[in-house]
């Protein structure tokens, strides 16, 4: 190709992995290999696990996984990606390999949750503090940056509430009080596609952006509900550096026939995001004042939290969007009315093809204090009709 194709679209289409002479075809080999061979002795000594030319050790990788790192890379404008074997596992990869004894990690108030129960219950035994702020708050960050924080993460929008936070404030609030800390995102939601989190413009016009992030590829770019696997990206080679060691020591090996599975989603994965993304904004904007609907939360919806940040940052909006629904219902009847709905099926996680709904009780679900009251209905869109999943939602509604 003549000219340099930057659209996610393209790069995860023609991307530079050469077949062997004569066996050209769209799809990668899946390669495969616990054991592998060395040609001498010598050549077994020499290799190194970090030198992806050839093969060291099948946990350290095939052409198949490497291929599903270059691309991820690509869409998400880093320069290194290390692959786990779910949205969970590299979460806590990166806690384990920056944070020790004495050390404090912060996260916000709407983080997906189970990153927070991993730093309660697992690494407070080994002496590491933890602690809250609110996303939606620069100065509640601030409060929390002492000298022991050694990661923050970030996370937008908030999980289930989808706040969208003022992320570039955040980032230089952290810079300038906690130049020891790793800026970690959350950017399962944003995919690649919603916004660059290595170089975003803050208000005064300046560059920022996060040292490293995390995807759950469970969601949108497996596409399918059907394959758990998580990635890290980062672009600093020394952060790279000490990620991978962790990563290799913890013995995190992804199947490669899952990785052909993500390999095989990637070409649709910008057409994918962009039609849930419409339809997810068309339900936002139908639910509004529909009965039993208190509020719609949505970054794309002038009346959600955080949406002038979301407007200034991203091109995209993803496929969530939360129904606040009128407190004065029972939860009884929240759950009889997504019990009810057909499209919708109830379920976790998100980013398939089919839509699913799940309610959310708003007391407990954060440490500080919340405006959120009553039942929340988190729903993902899938690739349904859009007029289905509507007539859906409508029928349920007058139910209610
Ligand atoms: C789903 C999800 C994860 C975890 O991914 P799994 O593959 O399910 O472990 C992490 N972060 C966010 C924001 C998620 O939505």
């Amino acid at each position: 190709m003549s000219h340099d194709p930057s659209h996610p679209a393209t790069t995860q289409i023609h991307h530079p992995y050469t077949a062997p002479e004569g066996f050209e075809s769209p799809v990668v080999p899946v390669y495969k290999g616990s054991t592998v061979y060395f040609p001498t002795v010598a050549d077994l000594r020499a290799r190194q696990w970090v030198d992806k030319s050839a093969y060291t050790y099948g946990l350290h990788g095939t052409p198949t996984t490497f291929t599903l790192e270059a691309r991820l890379a690509t869409l998400e404008h880093a320069m290194h990606v290390l692959l786990a074997p779910s949205g969970l596992s590299v979460i806590t990869v990166v806690d384990m390999a920056l944070l020790s004894q004495g050390d404090t990690v912060l996260f916000p108030d709407n983080v997906y949750f189970p990153n927070r129960d991993f730093t309660r219950h697992e690494l407070a035994r080994w002496g590491i503090g933890h602690a809250v702020y609110d996303a939606m708050d620069v100065d509640s960050l601030a409060a929390a940056l002492t000298p022991e924080v050694k990661l923050v993460w970030l996370e937008a929008p908030g999980s289930v509430t989808l706040e969208f936070p003022d992320l570039t404030g955040l980032i230089a609030r952290i810079r300038a009080k906690a130049p020891q800390a790793v800026i970690a995102l959350d950017n399962t939601w944003g995919a690649g596609l919603a916004f660059n989190p290595f170089e975003m413009r803050g208000e005064d016009g300046k560059l920022v952006g996060v040292d490293l992030t995390v995807h759950a590829l469970t969601k949108y770019p497996s596409g399918g509900g059907d394959v758990l696997m998580g990635s890290i990206a980062c672009r600093d080679t020394a952060l790279y550096e000490r990620l991978a060691w962790t990563h290799s020591r913890l013995g995190l090996g992804v199947g490669a026939n899952d990785v052909e599975m993500v390999l095989r989603a990637m070409p649709s994965l910008s057409l994918r995001y962009a039609t849930q993304d419409a339809a997810a904004r068309r339900i936002a904007a139908w639910a509004q004042g529909q009965g039993g609907v208190r509020r719609v939360l949505h970054p794309a919806l002038p009346s959600s939290p955080g949406h002038a940040h979301w407007a200034r940052l991203c091109k995209a909006a993803a496929g969530l969007v939360t129904l606040e629904m009128d407190p004065s219902l029972a939860p009884e009847r929240v759950d009889a009315f997504v019990d009810g709905l057909q499209c919708f099926r109830i379920g976790w996680s998100w980013g398939g093809p089919v839509s699913l709904a799940v309610p959310y009780q708003a007391k407990g679900m954060r440490k500080l204090s919340t405006p959120y009251e009553g039942v929340l209905v988190r729903l993902c869109i899938g690739l349904e009709s859009v007029d289905d999943l509507i007539a859906d939602l409508e029928k349920g509604l007058r139910r209610l």
